[in-house]
């Protein structure tokens, strides 16, 4: 999944906000609770909405892959067309510059979408938590702040 990068996890339980790698996204993609790194609680997306706009992130990878291919084919018939004469150096400039725009507008929305942290609530308590677990938890808010 290419369109996973930049996706973060908040854990309800220990509170710390962590980049989901790339077996965690599978795990919400089919609904399937996962471990927290830090506390060890199981986890899983339980808001319907974030769930949706999770869902919506390969409609968006779809849409740079086609814009990636829209703006080549523009820039290339603007310049044939330059070279038949049908119009001018300025026209090719402008209309390649036009292409260029829309291109990162649209992907820097897409980028902007896909940014998103997760709200991860606890699923299935754990009974004891060791103490080693307690001091990594305490260390990770540590570096956070
Ligand atoms: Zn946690």
């Amino acid at each position: 999944m290419t369109a996973a990068i930049g996706i973060k996890g908040h854990c309800a339980h220990c509170d710390i906000t962590f980049e989901l790698k790339p077996w965690q996204l599978n795990a919400i993609a089919i609904e399937e609770p996962f471990d927290c790194p830090y506390c060890h609680r199981i986890l899983q997306l339980c808001c319907t909405r974030q769930l949706r706009q999770f869902r919506a992130l390969d409609h968006w990878a779809l849409v740079r892959l086609s814009m990636v291919v829209f703006t080549c084919v523009a820039l290339i018939v603007a310049l044939v067309a330059e070279w038949l004469g049908l119009i001018s150096v300025i026209g090719q400039l402008n209309i390649s510059l036009l292409v260029l725009l829309v291109h990162f507008l649209v992907a820097r929305y897409a980028r902007h979408r896909q940014r998103m942290t997760l709200d991860l609530q606890v699923v299935r308590p754990v009974n004891a938590l060791p103490i080693e677990q307690l001091a990594r938890i305490a260390c990770a808010r540590f570096s956070q702040q």
